[in-house]
C-alpha cells in the first residue's frame, strides 16, 4: 500500500473539509426553512440536493480520495445528505399540509349565498289546473280522451242534438273553416262543414262511436268562439268535459261525482247544487253551482261579512251538466234502452279566475312570465 498522497488528503480537498460540509448542510436547511411554498421548496430542492448541488459535487470528490480517506469523508457527506433529505421531507410535508388547509378555506362553498342562475320557468296555470282537474277523474278510473280542434260540424253540433237553426251555429258564435252558405248559416243534411270546435263535447260523440260502453272519459282541451278579447272573454279558451255511459247511471251518480270533484279541488266539506237548465245534448239538464269556498255560504244575509268571490250569494256557478240526451246516444250508436250516461263541462279560465283571484282574462293569454311564475309547477 502506498503512503497517503498528501494532495488527496481530505483536509486538503476544499469541498470535503468538515466545516465546508457543515456549511453546505446548513445552507440547505436554511433554504428549506425559508421556502414559503411548494414551488420555492422545489427550487431549493434542486439547488441543494440535485446533481449539481454542492453536496452532490462534494460526494463526487470522494471517489478521487485514497481508500483509507474515503470512509471518513463518505460518512461525513452521507450524514450531511441524510440530514438535508430528512429536512426536505419534513418541510415538504409541512407545506403540503398548509396548502391543503388553505384550499379547504379558499374553496369552501357558502351554500347560503344567493345563486346566479337562469330562473326556472313555470308551466302555464291553465295547463296545470286542467291537469289537476283531469287527475281527480283519472284517480276515479276515468281515461283522458282528446279530439281534434278543427272539427267536423256534424260532431260539434249535429251529433249533439243541436238543431240546424240553433243560435250557436251562427257565424257570430262559431269560427267556420268551410261549409257555410253566403248567408252565414251552416250547411245541413249530409254535408258537414268544418268548424273550430266551440266546446269539448264533440269528443263525447267521438268516444261513444269509437268504443263500446261502459265509457268513462274526461276530455280537457282548447275551444274557440268568435268573442273579442277583453277582461272576461277570450276567443280561445279551455274546457274540461266529463262523460260516463254505463248501465243504470242516474242523476244521483252525477251529483256524487260532482261533489267528489269539488271536494278534491276545494276541500272536504264542499258541496254542489243543481238548478234546472237546458242544453241540447243533455236531458234533463242542470246548471251546477258549488258552495262558495271562501265564505262557505256564511255571507248570505250577513252584511257584516260580505264575500267578493260569490258576491255574497253563497254559491259559485261552475258549469253545465245533465243526463246524456238519448238522441245523442242513438246518433252515436248506443242503445238508450240499455245504457244511460251523464256529462258535465266547465271552463278552466273561469275556475282559474275565481280559484286564484285572477281579475283579467287577458293576463292569461298575453304570455307575461310575471303572471305565470308565481303559480310555479303545482296549483
Ligand atoms: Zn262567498
Amino acid at each position: 500500500m502506498s503512503a497517503p498522497n498528501k494532495s488527496y488528503d481530505p483536509v486538503e480537498v476544499e469541498a470535503l473539509k468538515p466545516e465546508e460540509i457543515e456549511r453546505m448542510r446548513d445552507e440547505a436547511l436554511a433554504a428549506f426553512a425559508a421556502a414559503g411554498d411548494l414551488d420555492a421548496l422545489a427550487h431549493a430542492k434542486t439547488a441543494h440536493t440535485g446533481g449539481t448541488s454542492p453536496l452532490a459535487l462534494a460526494n463526487r470528490e470522494i471517489g478521487a480520495l485514497p481508500p483509507q480517506a474515503k470512509a471518513a469523508a463518505g460518512k461525513l457527506v452521507g450524514q450531511a445528505r441524510g440530514v438535508v433529505s430528512k429536512a426536505l421531507a419534513t418541510r415538504q410535508a409541512e407545506l403540503e399540509a398548509e396548502r391543503d388547509a388553505r384550499v379547504l378555506v379558499e374553496e369552501a362553498v357558502d351554500v347560503t349565498l344567493p345563486y346566479d342562475r337562469v330562473p326556472a320557468g313555470a308551466r302555464h296555470p291553465l295547463t296545470t289546473l286542467m291537469e289537476r282537474v283531469a287527475d281527480v277523474f283519472v284517480s276515479m278510473g276515468y281515461e283522458v280522451a282528446e279530439g281534434p280542434e278543427v272539427e267536423a260540424e256534424w260532431f260539434n253540433f249535429d251529433a249533439l242534438n243541436f238543431v240546424p237553426d240553433h243560435p250557436a251555429r251562427q257565424m257570430q258564435d262559431t269560427f267556420f273553416v268551410q261549409g257555410t252558405t253566403p248567408e252565414g248559416t251552416a250547411t245541413t243534411g249530409d254535408e258537414s262543414g268544418v268548424v273550430l270546435r266551440t266546446h269539448t263535447s264533440p269528443v263525447q260523440a267521438r268516444t261513444l262511436i269509437d268504443r263500446e260502453p261502459p265509457v268513462y272519459v274526461v276530455c280537457p282541451g282548447r275551444v274557440y268562439r268568435t268573442d273579442e278579447l277583453d277582461a272576461t272573454h277570450t276567443p280561445v279558451f279551455h274546457q274540461i268535459e266529463l262523460l260516463a255511459v254505463d248501465e243504470g247511471l242516474t242523476m244521483a251518480d252525477l251529483k256524487g261525482t260532482l261533489d267528489h270533484m269539488v271536494q278534491a279541488l276545494f276541500g272536504a266539506d264542499m258541496k254542489t247544487r243543481l238548478r234546472p237548465n237546458f242544453f241540447p245534448f243533455t236531458e234533463p239538464s242542470a246548471e251546477m253551482d258549488m258552495l262558495c269556498y271562501v265564505c262557505r255560504g256564511e255571507s248570505v244575509g250577513n252584511p257584516d261579512r260580505p264575500c267578493r268571490t260569490c258576491g255574497s250569494e253563497g254559491w259559485i256557478e261552475l258549469g253545465g251538466c245533465g243526463m246524456v240526451n238519448p238522441k245523442v246516444l242513438i246518433a252515436c250508436g248506443v242503445d238508450p234502452e240499455k245504457y244511460s250516461g251523464f256529462a258535465f263541462g266547465f271552463g278552466i279560465e273561469r275556475m282559474l279566475m275565481f280559484r286564484h283571484n285572477v281579475e283579467d282574462m287577458r293576463d292569461m293569454v298575453e304570455g307575461d312570465v310575471r303572471f305565470t311564475r308565481p303559480f310555479g309547477m303545482e296549483i
